[in-house]
């Protein structure tokens, strides 16, 4: 059975267990059109800004209580010039997982939690068959990193109703 909630914002049923997040990082957003076009490459997995901020894609899992599947965050995390280099290598092993793993800070302001998710320190863990990443949390106290313990499906469903409707 796929997850479904009735949805405490809009009053309908939503189904399916999608992945959430935005398609750059939140550095990125903060440029204008121009600045954009003219200071930043952007991919479906990667960001460099000015050639000196590098970002990476990776997915935030958190199981959910009672469910199959976890629920994933397709985070930004904002990693230094030597670790972009690792994650550029993976591009050219089969075996990324023979790459480890990548430090950096979350670059994508999620919504759903009372304090900003920006900067929260991580860990970027190389997959192998082009599976993206998976992001773990790093040493903090921000309630998201508590959370890769498990959450519940009514706290899911109020993930949900923020993420889809504001
Ligand atoms: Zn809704």
């Amino acid at each position: 059975m796929a997850f479904s909630f009735r949805c405490a914002s809009c009053d309908e049923v939503h189904y399916g267990m999608p992945a959430l997040g935005a398609p750059a990082p939140d550095a990125w957003y903060s440029l204008s059109e121009h600045e954009r076009a003219s200071r930043t490459e952007l991919s479906d997995e990667e960001c460099v800004i000015d050639e000196r901020r590098f970002f990476v894609r990776g997915l935030y899992v958190i199981p959910v209580t009672g469910e199959g599947e976890p629920f994933c965050w397709i985070v930004w995390v904002e990693c230094d010039r030597d670790a972009f280099r690792t994650w550029l290598d993976g591009y050219e092993t089969d075996d990324r997982e023979s790459l480890g793993s990548l430090s950096g800070r979350l670059n994508s302001d999620l919504p759903g939690y009372a304090a900003s998710t920006l900067g929260v320190p991580v860990t970027v863990w190389m997959q192998n068959g082009g599976q993206r990443p998976i992001v773990l949390a790093g040493d903090t106290d921000h309630p998201i990193a508590a959370e890769q313990n498990g959450i519940s499906a009514t706290r899911l469903a109020e993930i949900y109703a923020v993420a889809l409707h504001g």
